[in-house]
């Protein structure tokens, strides 16, 4: 137990070294072996970079630019740089937030609150759309309209268009969805938007830094930015592609106008006046000085490079799946995405036989018609470790078939298949955690837990996933 409040003062090199102890349980974010979370370009140098830049400006308020106008002075630039690399011109204007969920967020409340007029706005989402926009949608009271995906997994615009209504506030597509890795039609979708005039977003979060690098390097992907009409809105994430440190993101909008609507002003009240572009109100300098020395030391050259590293470690990964027996790419590789799918063999099972070989990859569970994958975000840094790939993939492919699939005991899942949401309590999430070996939170083998998952409703996958968190955020005492 770590005690946040020691009675007198531990000094700097012992707390630091207990932070590198305490780091070392964590999936290792640099070396090419994690296909999630993580987005490492392997640059040397880098991380010593930005590590600086995010000391000199750590201690800056984004509360007020005119205090601070380094921070104006850098948002601007990083705005100004998703603009230009996203196809906007002398209109366009943006936001530097703290994430991509805060980006689509905003874009949702900008949309709704550009229609006052609306009593009850709704959100049309295609299905593999980022499940921050049901979150979004959840936050700011904005029905969701989720429409099938086609066959090819992505946005399917005769359907989209059928799904807005004279409420609808805002239409969304994915460049490229996360879950798969491929493009929506932008084009067709943006059309749509315009002849009906909703707002048309799309969530660049995962790819708006990559895209436009692949598109150069001959990848055949459609238009997804500012060049298509129609297009209104465009998040990217530098915690991303820009490989800058987690706790940036940008909100592009096409103009000024379309803008104003994101702003929250108050002035009702005997303290400072307060505008916020953004959900946060305070908020450090650092994330946006780290990102900004980024984008500045790696320049559009290195980004480049980095995208030719990624496309081909890509194009390994995608040969590897298929060449192994037991498993097949689920999607077209076409971006920075290797999904995969099983040819007979237990997903879960597998996903746990590749972590004990040191490579983490990111099960998804089955989605209406959608069997479960194995997602693989993959980042320049991969390069260094792709030929490594395929031998510990049939490896593992090999060992889940002697291993054979989870077999879960008949209480549980009979529990998962009667449970009803309401009736997930605290106790039964603790008895349920003792059983599955994951009351100290320890990530262990998770195909249990997945399998259990898998076989759950999604409103009874929400109450046990909030449940377990619930319990693993107890204070230390
Ligand atoms: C990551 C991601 C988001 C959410 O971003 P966070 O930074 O995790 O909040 C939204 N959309 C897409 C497509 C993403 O990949």
């Amino acid at each position: 137990m770590i005690d946040a409040l020691p009675a007198t003062g531990v000094p700097a090199e012992q707390v630091l070294t207990e932070l590198r102890e305490l780091r070392a349980a964590d999936l290792p974010t640099h070396g090419g072996r994690l296909f999630a979370y993580v987005y490492d370009p392997a640059v040397d140098g880098l991380d010593g970079l930005a590590h600086a830049a995010y000391a000199i400006s750590a201690h800056v308020n984004g509360l007020d630019p005119t205090a601070f106008p380094s921070l104006l002075a850098m948002e601007n630039a990083l705005v100004g740089a998703a603009a230009r690399l996203l196809g906007g011109d002398g209109a366009t204007v943006g936001s530097v937030t703290g994430g991509g969920t805060e980006s689509l967020l905003l874009a949702v409340k900008a949309a709704r609150d550009s229609r006052p007029e609306v009593t009850a706005p709704r959100l049309v989402v295609p299905s593999t759309a980022h499940a921050a926009f049901a979150k979004a949608a959840h936050y700011l009271r904005v029905a969701l309209d989720v429409v099938p995906v086609g066959p090819d997994l992505r946005a399917d615009p005769a359907a989209t268009a059928a799904a807005i209504r004279p409420e609808t506030v805002l239409v969304a597509a994915s460049a490229p969805s996360y879950a798969h890795g491929v493009v929506d039609p932008v084009p067709e979708i943006a059309a749509v938007c315009v002849e009906r005039d909703v707002r048309c977003h799309v969530d660049a979060c995962f790819g708006g830094w990559v895209l436009p690098y692949l598109r150069r390097l001959g990848a055949d992907l459609p238009a997804f930015d500012f060049a298509v009409p129609g297009v209104t809105s465009i998040s990217v994430d530098l915690h991303k592609y820009a490989y800058a440190p987690k706790g940036v993101s940008v909100l592009l909008h096409r103009d000024e106008a379309l803008r104003l609507p994101q702003y929250f002003a108050y002035a009702g009240w005997p303290g400072y006046t307060m505008v916020n572009p953004v959900i946060s109100s305070t908020r450090s300098g650092g994330p946006i000085a780290a990102a900004l020395a980024v984008l500045r030391h790696l320049g559009d050259a290195g980004y480049l490079a980095l995208a030719e590293q990624t496309r081909s470690a890509v194009r390994a990964l995608a040969d590897a799946v298929e060449a192994t027996d037991g498993v097949r790419l689920f999607a077209p590789p076409e971006t920075t995405v290797v999904c995969l799918a099983s040819d007979g063999v237990d997903l879960f099972v597998l996903a746990d036989e590749l972590a004990a070989r040191g490579w983490h990859t990111q099960p998804q569970m089955a989605y209406a018609d959608l069997p479960p994958t194995i997602h693989l975000t993959v980042t320049a840094a991969v390069g260094a470790t792709v030929a490594e790939f395929a031998p510990a993939l049939a490896d593992a492919v090999a060992a889940t078939r002697a291993r054979g699939p989870v077999q879960l005991p008949p209480p549980l899942l009979a529990a998962a298949a009667t449970l009803t949401p309401e009736q997930v309590d605290p106790e039964l999430i603790a008895g349920l955690a003792a059983t599955l070996g994951l009351a100290d939170g320890a990530l262990g083998p998770m195909a249990a837990v997945n399998t259990l998952l898998n076989a759950a409703p999604p409103a009874l996958r929400e109450a046990l996933l909030a449940g377990f968190l619930s319990l693993l955020q107890r204070p230390g005492r």
